[in-house]
């Protein structure tokens, strides 16, 4: 038998204590809510003190705006917000606080006492709540700014208290929620004491440019060891803007605790964005390690939904893999071209590490002596990466601003913060092509150049039936045409960017590399494919490029999956550093004597 059941309004009490469980699930939570709303209030020092690794206390006390006597109850309502009114401000939120169920959660589940006064008033408040029931509200004597103290976190939900972790583990959660806050406010002054001990001490930076300002405190929360090899990532594109660190692969961790990822300050957790970032790193790091970095992306309100959590800690873009691609060629470009690219080869570089260049395992190898290291000119198969431990790449950035030169119509020339880049544009060009053959094989569109004037080419019969195979693969790099009865193709259409001049024989072309790939190499056919018009479309030595030609090869080149080596192993790109520069010019050479 069933029995009738009767819908009713739940208690307030037993609604707060509920959304409590989503908004607050352990002390750190508490202390991230206490933190944010103390930074919303404009306040200039910040300072978290806790006990028990927060189970008995969690306190903030900030110098901002404080409150008045009536909101210094009413802030623990459910609902209650000054951070947003309307609909239309929830599209555009600039505080870190706007859904006004924080403190009505955390009341519902602590024993809480406020303090708070605004620099107007004569005086300030005193509320005390418990459970939610208001016990105390009361004028008192307070400085301008608030005090909240959260005691006994979930002293009347037994069992969620029992489902804290040992204190190093709750702790751990606090200071990194702590360390995050600290971290996108870098000219707030922080203090952190737990069981009255000082844990951090960090005074706000008076840097004017945020970059600045961050590196100091990434400095102060993360180590001066790892501070010393930070490479700066600032870059912005149309929609979406990126600033922070990334630390060299070196100090990699095996835990992922100096991850520290923020989408319009807010610290988020996203899988996905930690994965292109990690991605960027490649095989330059061994497996199992992670490295540290702390970025801010910032991103139109409109393009980034905050409210997708209770807690806030999750994001959700328009555009999900537009924003993973930035985060990925970004991270990519900061790396490559800061002291991580390949480096000349002259066995001045103590400490590198190589892979070969078939090799993509990702596991470290002993560094090279002088004379194992290949030969410079000719076929070289191994590539020498120099990590250069004995000099900080601080603010390492291409300079693209800076000045483009060709060298014989064959070399891109451009400077970095401590060297010279040599690209090598055929080299370079065929890594773009095979890249993109390959993701348009992948998708199955490549786009296409339409030939004014269709191209008729005879095929003989094998030829033919080869074109006939290979088709669809043909068509998903951007070929259009048609076979005819007697052989003969019309080619309306080929894949786009390729060398001027080759769209008349590049289908000839593409499948005659095809054929010697064959018989030479052993390679899938999508390899073999995007392969050959790698190597039969790009551009040779000897053909002049504007500087938007240059500038744009080697920004495609570091959005590559690998910008270093062409798809045989070739390398793509040189780097000359001064210091080497310096060591060659005062080597001294026996035969000569020195005349000055
Ligand atoms: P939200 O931050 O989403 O608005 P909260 O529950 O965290 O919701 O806070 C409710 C309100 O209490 C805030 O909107 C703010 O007006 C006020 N408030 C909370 N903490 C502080 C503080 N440290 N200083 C000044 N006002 C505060
Ligand atoms: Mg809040």
């Amino acid at each position: 038998m069933k029995r009738a059941v009767q819908i009713r309004q739940m208690p307030i009490e037993l609604a707060n204590k509920i959304a409590a469980g989503e908004v607050v699930q352990r002390p750190a939570s508490a202390a991230k809510e206490l933190l944010e709303n103390a930074i919303d209030a404009g306040a200039s020092e910040i300072s978290l003190s806790v006990k028990a690794a927060g189970s008995s206390l969690v306190q903030v006390t900030d110098n901002g705006a404080g409150m008045g006597p009536e909101d210094a109850v009413q802030c623990f309502e459910r609902h209650a917000t000054s951070k947003i009114t309307s609909a239309e401000d929830l599209e555009n939120i600039q505080t870190l606080g706007f859904r006004g169920e924080a403190l009505a959660s955390i009341a519902a589940i602590a024993q809480v006492s406020l303090r708070t006064k605004r620099a107007e008033d004569e005086q300030g408040v005193c509320v005390r709540i418990e459970g939610g029931q208001v016990l105390e509200d009361a004028p008192c004597a307070a400085a301008v700014g608030t005090t909240i103290a959260v005691r006994n976190l979930f002293f009347n939900v037994p069992a969620r208290r029992s489902f804290l972790k040992a204190p190093s583990t709750e702790f751990r959660h606090l200071s990194n929620a702590f360390v995050a806050q600290a971290l996108a406010n870098p000219w707030i002054t922080f203090k952190l004491v737990h069981n009255q001990h000082e844990v951090y001490r960090l005074p706000g930076s008076r840097a004017e440019e945020f970059s600045d300002a961050l590196r100091e405190r990434v400095r102060a929360v993360l180590g001066t060891e790892v501070s010393q090899h930070l490479v700066l990532v600032n870059e912005s594109m149309s929609y979406i803007s990126a600033v922070g660190f990334l630390a060299h692969p070196e100090h990699a961790k095996k835990s992922r605790k100096d991850q520290y990822l923020f989408v319009n300050d807010r610290p988020i957790k996203s899988p996905s964005l930690n994965h292109a970032i990690r991605s960027a790193y490649d095989t330059l790091l061994p497996e199992g390690r992670h490295p540290a970095y702390v970025l801010f992306l910032n991103l139109s309100p409109k393009h980034v939904d905050v409210n997708v959590h209770p807690a806030k800690t999750e994001v959700r873009f328009d555009d999900d893999r537009g924003v993973y691609n930035f985060v990925q060629a970004i991270s990519r470009r900061a790396l490559g071209i800061a002291d991580l690219i390949p480096q000349y080869p002259s066995g001045a570089s103590s400490l590198s590490f190589q892979r070969g260049a078939n090799d993509t395992s990702t596991s470290w190898k002993p560094p090279p002596r002088a004379d194992e290291l290949p030969p410079v000119q000719g076929e070289q198969s191994t590539i020498v990466y120099d990590i250069e431990r004995s000099r900080a790449p601080s603010g390492a950035t291409l300079d693209m601003e800076g000045f483009l030169w060709q060298l014989q119509d064959h070399y891109i020339l451009t400077q970095l913060h401590n060297g010279i880049l040599v690209v090598d544009q055929r080299a370079a060009h065929q890594r773009i092509l095979f890249e993109r053959a390959l993701a348009d094989l992948q998708a199955g569109i490549g786009l296409s150049q339409q030939l004014l004037f269709p191209q008729l080419i005879c095929l003989n019969q094998g030829d033919c039936e080869l074109l006939r195979e290979l088709s669809p693969l043909a068509m998903a790099l951007g070929f259009d045409y048609s076979i005819s009865e007697n052989r003969t193709v019309t080619v309306r259409g080929v894949p786009s960017d390729l060398q001027a001049g080759a769209e008349k024989k590049i289908l000839q072309s593409v499948l005659d590399e095809y054929k010697s790939n064959s018989e030479l190499k052993h390679l899938s056919i999508q390899d073999n494919m995007a392969r050959s018009i790698a190597v039969r479309g790009a551009i040779s030595p000897g053909v002049k490029l504007n500087e938007e030609e240059m500038r744009t090869m080697i920004d495609r080149l570091f959005q590559c999956e690998d910008p270093y080596r062409t798809p045989s192993g070739k390398p793509t790109l040189i780097r000359l550093t001064y210091d080497e520069l310096k060591q060659r010019f005062n080597r001294r050479v026996v035969d000569h004597e020195e005349s000055d």
